[in-house]
């Protein structure tokens, strides 16, 4: 599922495409679950004709702003792509919205399992207020998460994919972040000392920028996987410590890394660098691989 450092990748690169400034000739709704709100024919009546004036992400979403107000919003959720093709481009089975673009361009959202969900609103700040914090910005300090933290007696793995706690991880950033921070995906929030919720902080942005830097995070080449816009796929696959690495060795100590369920979710760890007791795990040690 494209988590913060894959929907930023999107929105970078329609932008770069010139993406603002663009006029929606029309829309082509092919599957009609796949809008949200309003419904699809006031959804491709109210959009034809009109400019987009920007793009950003909040969280894990595209926010699409346009000239004279209302914003669509998408979530790609598991497998929805956003593709930038020439119209006279085939179109693709698993297309499921097309905005016709004028210059001879689509944007086509394209999506094999079909929980991709498109929306036009006229208040995103209403639509989108229920997100948490955005962990890559510059008022989200670490003293901002301890306080947070300290208000959840909830297991770390689930309140940090909570998206009102904070905006825009996922399964594969959480497994990383707490595996640099050396804390255990069930360690309960509100016990961490302030010196492991300052690590946890840094351990988000680390493997936030880092995935940014790679342009998101591709794990195969299947048809649900991440690709951009220009159909590029991520490069942040080998630069991941222990996600869906079970039984590899762990980049820091040697162990070999495990394979929990936490909160219903498969979470990596490496069980020496993360334990479940005992407050944080000592340093990487040279005897580690014993
Ligand atoms: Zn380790």
């Amino acid at each position: 599922m494209p988590e913060l450092p894959e929907v930023q990748t999107v929105v970078d690169e329609l932008l770069r495409a010139g993406i603002a400034g663009a006029r929606i000739r029309a829309v082509d709704v092919l599957w009609r679950r796949s809008v949200a709100e309003p419904a699809a024919n006031k959804f491709r009546a109210s959009l034809a004709g009109r400019t987009i004036a920007a793009c950003s992400r909040r969280g894990k979403f595209i926010v699409i702003d346009l000239a004279g107000g209302g914003h669509v919003l998408i979530h790609l959720r598991m497998t929805g792509r956003l593709i930038l093709a020439a119209a006279e481009a085939r179109r693709e089975k698993h297309d499921r919205v097309v905005f016709r673009l004028a210059g001879g361009r689509e944007l086509r959202l394209h999506d094999t399992r079909k929980f991709a969900r498109v929306r036009l609103v006229a208040d995103a700040a209403a639509a989108l207020g229920a997100l948490g914090p955005e962990p890559l910005a510059e008022d989200f300090t670490a003293e901002c998460l301890r306080s947070r933290l300290a208000r959840h007696r909830r297991m770390l793995k689930p309140l940090l994919l909570d998206q009102t706690f904070l905006a825009g991880l996922g399964n594969i950033y959480v497994d990383e972040a707490l595996w640099e921070a050396r804390l255990h995906p069930r360690a309960e929030a509100a016990a961490l000392a302030a010196v492991q919720a300052a690590a946890l902080h840094r351990a988000i942005r680390t493997v936030l920028v880092r995935g940014l830097r790679n342009r998101g995070t591709s794990l195969g080449r299947g048809k649900g996987n991440f690709v951009s816009p220009e159909r590029r796929r991520g490069r942040n696959r080998a630069a991941l410590a222990v996600f869906r690495r079970t039984g590899e060795p762990c980049p820091r100590c040697g162990a070999a890394i495990e394979r929990l369920i936490v909160g219903q979710r498969a979470t990596h760890v490496c069980p020496r660098c993360q334990k479940e007791r005992g407050g944080p795990a000592r340093g990487p040690g040279k005897a580690a691989r014993g």
